[in-house]
């Protein structure tokens, strides 16, 4: 084999670059700079129009599964004598939080575009098929429940729950859905979509500093911690903020405040995460005191066990007016063991991480799929935020990892 010319110009820049400048403008706010890119919304409809053109530029068919998600095939993963489980899947999700960065979820998708134009620069030729996977709907920003299109798609999610789920304005997924023109009387559990995978490999930003402190580029992702969101409601007693005397006031907001500062105690007594990111106050008047407030606890760790101790110290550090709801658990999963040492040798001996993010491949590996993850170098290590960053850089060799990747397991 000869050594590749360093001078040559690298095809994954370009194609890279291509696909970056596609996405960048979609969804994003002008004053914060963050992104939302929310699912079954206008926004989420140019991302998943985006990625049929990717394909259909690529010659890629794509198929859309019950759950809405977008696959884009290289070979017929369907065709006589390919078998149950013929398919290397890569990709991500686009869908952001409020004001996310652009690189939590773009980043696997563009890269596994642009790793399938490396190899075919290269002449690639791949004994099995090759999928990209867009999955919709991973944050769970707009109706709170998360991976919700790879849960759908695996089963781990009911249909008639998710379909219920109502947004901010009340909109169901369901009438969302509609709305997307996305007909929701089919969706579930997708057999047919699932026998395609034959083995999953997500490629990330890291969400953390593990790399940055490590100072190599790409980590592959062994396990995702227990993790769960709950929502917490407590009531009070509407009144006028001028002529309720302070003695006779019965104030949630108050209730709402010694909550979140509790779930920060007992997060530190018990070695887990805690954070109340999202709250609701009805009326939420400035000159009214609320007759009710809500609040959100997402809670995870390495200890599935740590974990649950704190929400049960937290339930009964709420008044007896509060009430807890759990809205998501999701038990720790660890990845293929085989591919992850798979991966970290063939990736020059690459840096092995656990994360506290949750994520499709963690739902698909859940589901008995065998899945792992890439990593890259996040600076900061700063995510869900406008100032998610990784250098073009770590970016390419994040294409080129994905890209001997995709060669080893389809080669
Ligand atoms: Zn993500």
């Amino acid at each position: 084999m000869t050594a590749p010319d360093p001078t040559a110009p690298d095809p994954a820049a370009a194609s890279f670059g291509r696909l970056w400048a596609e996405l960048e403008p979609v969804g994003r706010d002008p004053v914060s700079g963050g992104y939302r890119r929310f699912a079954w919304t206008w926004e989420d409809r140019v991302l998943r129009e985006w990625f049929a053109a990717c394909a259909a530029a690529r010659g890629l068919a794509v198929v859309t599964d019950r759950a809405g998600n977008q696959w884009a095939w290289w070979g017929d993963p369907d065709a006589a004598g390919a078998g149950a489980g013929a398919g290397v899947v890569v990709g991500s999700h686009l869908d952001s939080v409020p004001d996310g960065g652009a690189f939590d979820g773009p980043l696997g998708v563009v890269s596994a575009f642009a790793a399938l134009d490396t190899l075919r620069a290269d002449g690639f030729a791949p004994a099995r098929p090759i999928g990209v996977v867009r999955f919709g709907d991973e944050e769970g920003a707009r109706f709170g429940v998360a991976c919700a299109g790879s849960r759908l798609l695996t089963g781990a999610l009911a249909p008639s729950r998710a379909l219920a789920l109502r947004d901010g304005d009340g909109v169901t997924m369901a009438e969302a859905m509609r709305l997307a023109r996305f007909t929701p009387d089919d969706v579930g559990r997708d057999c047919a979509a699932l026998r395609r995978v034959g083995v999953f490999v997500e490629l990330h930003i890291e969400q953390g500093r593990g790399l940055a402190d490590l100072g190599r580029p790409v980590a592959v992702g062994s396990a995702v911690w227990p993790h769960g969101r709950w929502r917490f409601d407590l009531a009070g007693e509407a009144n006028h903020a001028g002529t309720t005397r302070l003695a006779d006031r019965s104030d949630p907001m108050l209730d709402l405040a010694a909550a979140i500062a509790a779930a920060r105690t007992l997060a530190q007594r018990h070695g887990v995460l805690a954070t109340c990111g999202k709250v609701r106050v009805e009326p939420n008047g400035v000159n009214a005191i609320p007759s009710r407030a809500s609040g959100w606890l997402d809670a995870r760790g390495a200890s599935a066990d740590a974990v649950r101790a704190m929400v049960t110290d937290f339930t009964a550090a709420l008044p007896p007016t509060g009430s807890l709801t759990q809205e998501s658990w999701t038990d720790a999963t660890t990845f293929d063991a085989g591919l992850v040492a798979r991966l970290a040798a063939l990736l020059d001996d690459a840096p092995v991480l656990a994360t506290g993010a949750g994520h499709d491949a963690g739902v698909l590996a859940s589901a008995g799929v065998p899945a792992a993850m890439l990593f890259v170098r996040n600076p900061t290590g700063v995510s869900h935020s406008p100032a998610e960053h990784a250098s073009r850089d770590d970016c390419l060799r994040g294409v080129h990892a994905l890209a001997a990747v995709i060669r080893d397991l389809a080669g």
